[in-house]
């Protein structure tokens, strides 16, 4: 197992696909509370994102930094209506609306009109949906956390390679175990170590719901999900939806890592900064890595930190 505790930001994580030269871009333009979450994921000329948690200029700036114009996303992914996964759409004139990018967000979180989505043209998605979006395969299956029918979504490209992203969980069920079970490649949260999250003095109301059933995973219940989810496909795992106040990217690494080598996973191990983008798979191979050090993110001044 390969442990990247700095970041790739061009980098050759992930297999190329043998059949078609092609392979899946994840990237990780954001992941936590405070900064808020989007992950990128493309294949060929299809860019998607799974949530829209940042500002519009944000979120412009990282696309761009990337080389991918927002004009040309497929679609938006919505897992629950939190603001830190839909902050983007919650304006006057939304991301989506402003790039006509498609949303698809979760059927009764719609109907509640919540998170701003009630004015929005979105498609609805439930538990057991499957949408086709360019050349990428979604699927979307429930989970457990204090929002409207929230859902993680596993993204497949035509060859088969799949992405599961799954943030904003307090338990994993069977449902989330089956989306994520053996995919290539893994956004996974581990948001806390419960020692700092017991200790933290924060408000007995907030940490019952973080280490609630509908709340966050730490990092040792992310260890044990990721030993049974991992499969022989599985290539990558990155660490997602880091609580700045409760966790350290060494501390999810240090706990997770003992879990992901009973499991036998020979992959590569990544965690996402919090407000930097975070590369998991290329799209095209290059020798070029540069690095930043994992904290770097974690030394920026907090915002409106949550979980
Ligand atoms: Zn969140
Ligand atoms: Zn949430």
């Amino acid at each position: 197992m390969t442990v990247v505790t700095a970041t790739v930001t061009r980098g050759r994580l992930g297999g190329r696909d043998a059949r078609t030269g092609t392979r899946m871009r994840i990237v990780s333009l954001a992941s936590s509370s405070t900064y808020g979450n989007a992950y990128l994921i493309g294949w060929g000329s299809t860019y998607v994102l799974v949530d829209c948690g940042v500002s519009l200029r944000r979120l412009e700036q990282s696309l761009i930094s990337l080389g991918v114009s927002p004009r040309v996303l497929s679609g938006i992914f919505v897992s629950h209506e939190h603001s830190d996964h839909v902050k983007a759409l919650q304006l006057k004139t939304p991301f989506s609306t402003k790039y006509n990018i498609p949303v698809y967000a979760p059927r009764e979180l719609l109907m509640a009109g919540l998170g701003g989505l009630g004015a929005l043209p979105c498609h609805a998605l439930v538990s057991g949906s499957t949408v086709q979006v360019g050349s990428l395969t979604v699927s979307a299956y429930g989970k457990s956390h204090d929002a409207v029918r929230p859902l993680m979504f596993r993204l497949t490209d035509p060859n088969g390679t799949a992405v599961a992203v799954v943030t904003d969980l307090g338990e994993v069920t069977q449902e989330v175990y089956h989306g994520a079970h053996n995919a290539d490649y893994l956004v996974f949260e581990s948001n806390h170590d419960r020692q700092m999250q017991l200790t933290s003095g924060r408000p007995q109301m907030l940490i019952r719901r973080i280490l609630g059933r509908f709340g966050h995973l730490s990092n040792d219940e992310a260890g044990a999900a990721l030993r049974e989810i991992v499969g022989e496909r599985t290539r990558g795992v990155m660490l997602a939806h880091l609580s700045m106040d409760c966790n350290t990217p060494a501390q999810a690494v240090k706990t997770v890592t003992p879990y992901l080598r009973r499991a036998g996973f020979g992959g590569v191990l990544a965690v996402a900064q919090a407000g930097v983008p975070t590369i998991l798979s290329a799209a095209m191979p290059t020798a070029c890595h540069q690095s930043y050090t994992a904290l770097d993110a974690f030394g920026e001044s907090a915002g409106n930190a949550d979980t």
